[in-house]
């Protein structure tokens, strides 16, 4: 164990502040690079999938064709899609350590042939590694990068939807693939449709359109760009319906996000609330949840935004007790 002031504590903390800094080329014509997010989202989403089980990344077809999907979504158009750079260029974050070829000719790879010639492979930080083990810990850091890298200068709302709605898009066709190739032998290996990053940019999208506020108490406190009090949650459950519109979802605090979920309020189609008239309260410092029975909740103000009144009745119907 080091002890001295050169040891840092690589803790989730430590690389939340990484991801958020990373240094890239930046072009006033391109604008920033986007290489190492996406490839940083991409092998994330592998471990959660479980296609990348040890720390040994290889410059595998999984990798190269996960990382195009998410180039063809997040990727800016002025900038040229290849999986070389970003793999080679995160060596100097610190975090990323390549372990090169013995024959290496020593000359920076100019495709993803060529770093196929130069690379074994790339490992993380053992500690980066471990963390990226916990569902939490991923979902923190998809967070962190799509909110350090993938929001607009404008911080437009419309932006961040229409990512998400290309998602939804290239996951409907995913599954038209393979319903329709029912016996091919080559089962991809990776699901958009089961990404924890397409999840992450939902939540993003519905808690922008809500501007960071919870719809029922309209609690607002945000810690840097990447942490929020409120959570952009479905309204019928994603793993039940695959549904990452964003009028199936909502923003809420913390708490009313999982108050939400236990079924302790639901919300009529006429976007009031409806408390259970059961519930034991004491709030000397702030309202009681019960105090919003019948208060309209906070509404997007854009309509297409607002939670879909089909999604309200059916948590109405089988989450909330009255
Ligand atoms: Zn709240």
């Amino acid at each position: 164990m080091t002890t001295g002031e050169e040891s840092e504590n690589k803790n989730l903390a430590y690389y939340r502040q990484r991801f958020a800094a990373l240094k890239v080329n930046k072009t006033k014509k391109r604008g920033r690079s986007k290489h190492q997010p996406i490839l940083l989202l991409s092998i994330i989403d592998l471990i959660a999938q479980g296609v990348i089980r040890e720390n040994q990344i290889n410059v595998s077809d999984d990798l190269e064709k996960t990382f195009e999907k998410y180039w063809d979504v997040l990727g800016p158009d002025s900038q040229e899609c290849g999986l070389h750079y970003p793999f080679w260029h995160l060596e100097s974050r610190g975090f990323w350590h390549n372990t090169l070829k013995s024959g290496f000719n020593g000359a920076k790879p100019k495709s993803t042939k060529t770093l196929r010639k130069a690379v074994e492979y790339a490992s993380l930080d053992g500690e980066l590694f471990n963390i990226l083990q916990e569902p939490n810990s991923r979902a923190e850091l998809i967070d962190t990068l799509v909110a350090a890298w993938f929001s607009s200068n404008r911080d437009d709302v419309g932006d961040i939807l229409q990512v998400n709605q290309d998602l939804i898009k290239l996951a409907e066709k995913e599954v038209e693939i393979s319903a329709n190739r029912p016996n091919f032998d080559i089962e991809p290996t990776f699901y958009l449709r089961k990404s924890p990053v397409r999840n992450a940019i939902f939540r993003k999208a519905v808690v922008k359109a809500y501007d960071y506020r919870c719809a029922l108490c309209r609690l607002k406190v945000m810690r840097s760009l990447t942490q929020k009090i409120v959570d952009g949650s479905h309204i019928k459950p994603f793993s039940q319906f695959n549904d990452d519109q964003v009028d199936n979802g909502i923003s809420l605090c913390k708490n009313h996000h999982w108050a939400f979920d236990q079924g302790w309020f639901a919300i009529d189609d006429n976007y009031r609330i409806i408390v259970a008239n059961d519930l034991k309260e004491e709030s000397p410092n702030a309202r009681c949840m019960k105090d919003f029975h019948s208060e309209t909740i906070l509404l997007p103000t854009a309509k297409q935004y607002r939670p879909r009144l089909e999604s309200l009745e059916w948590h109405r119907l089988n989450v909330f007790k009255a």
